[in-house]
């Protein structure tokens, strides 16, 4: 079993370093700020009060925090990880952030011989309490093969994209779906409304037919329920749709229904719903077209199975 530093509490990496004691190993866990984590200390995760004491000794140094800047102050800054870790120590990035910070990472850690993965994770809050993430990562091959010991607790599969960045890279293609599917969704609920349709029976609709989707699923009942509880909060949509747009510019490829989710995102966080669920960005849809998506629709619904 593996020493395990986890750096990063937030909604996805508690229930990793939960899931990754559960699985045996030592876990010694750090959060910027300091929390209240009842789960993880049944759970026999041991607490840290600075990056420091967290990696040493860690056979893994693993880290799931919000965005660039997260990951630039705890691992590139001075005092950070990319200094104090042990050449022997094997580091996962599990963060979402754009190929560039991912580059940086991989350099420095490169520049002392440390072994480094990029392995964003796809699934949320539920996933990751379940030890289901689906995480795609780039880096060496058989660094990836020998950490399947720690990748394999927190997930349903693992899917080795290439070399460095590229698991980065795989993240900010898998999102563009992501932020498609929800725009998809509010956009055909607000018109399903409009037009006087029942959006139990619409949902009904899309559950079974040759486009549905989990997403489709999961956020369309809680969208009916009104329920915008956090799993993933929109302000980190928004932030992964702007990295998107860079990453997609750079390259010089098209991304016209993306940069329209990414107006619809930014109305969504300016109505001040960024700590909101990212299917918040659907109640801008509604609010345009003066429809409320909550409850079950019109009185004459009705279902018929054959
Ligand atoms: P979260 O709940 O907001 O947690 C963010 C974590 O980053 C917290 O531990 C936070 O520490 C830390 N952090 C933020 N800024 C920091 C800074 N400047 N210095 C040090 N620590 C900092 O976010 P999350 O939902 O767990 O997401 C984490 C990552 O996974 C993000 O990149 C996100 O895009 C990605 N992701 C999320 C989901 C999802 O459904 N939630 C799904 C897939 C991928 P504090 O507690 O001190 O603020």
């Amino acid at each position: 079993m593996a020493q395990i530093a986890f750096l990063g509490l937030g909604t996805m990496g508690r229930g990793m370093a939960a899931n990754l004691a559960a699985a045996g190993h030592a876990v010694t866990a750090w959060n910027r700020t300091p929390r209240d984590t009842p789960e993880l200390d049944a759970a026999g995760v041991t607490r840290s009060e600075s990056i420091q004491e967290a990696v040493s000794g860690a056979d893994y140094v693993m880290y799931c925090l919000a965005d660039d800047q997260a990951v630039h102050d705890v691992v590139l800054a001075p005092g950070g990880v990319a200094e104090l870790v042990e050449e022997r120590s094997v580091v996962i990035d599990l963060s979402t952030i754009s190929p560039e910070m991912s580059a940086e990472e991989a350099a420095a850690y490169s520049a002392r011989g440390i072994s480094f993965l990029d392995a964003p994770v796809f699934g949320s809050k539920g996933e990751a309490a379940a030890g289901g993430l689906w995480i795609v990562a780039g880096g060496a091959r058989d660094v990836f093969d020998d950490a399947k010991e720690v990748l394999d607790p927190i997930s349903e599969t693992t899917h080795y994209m290439g070399g460095p960045g590229n698991g980065a890279r795989m993240k900010l293609v898998g999102n563009l779906t992501v932020a498609a599917q929800l725009e998809a969704l509010g956009e055909s609920l607000t018109l399903a409304r409009k037009a006087g349709l029942d959006l139990q029976d619409v949902l009904g609709v899309f559950a079974v037919t040759d486009f549905r989707s989990p997403i489709f699923d999961g956020v369309g009942s809680a969208v009916l329920a009104g329920d915008y509880s956090s799993s993933f909060a929109l302000k980190l949509m928004l932030k992964d749709a702007l990295l998107v747009k860079e990453f997609a510019d750079g390259l010089g490829s098209p991304i016209p229904g993306t940069e329209a989710t990414l107006a619809t995102i930014q109305k969504a966080v300016d109505s001040g719903w960024g700590e909101e669920n990212a299917s918040a960005l659907i109640k801008t849809l509604a609010a345009e077209a003066d429809v409320d998506l909550s409850g079950a629709g019109s009185a004459n619904a009705h279902q018929e199975n054959k």
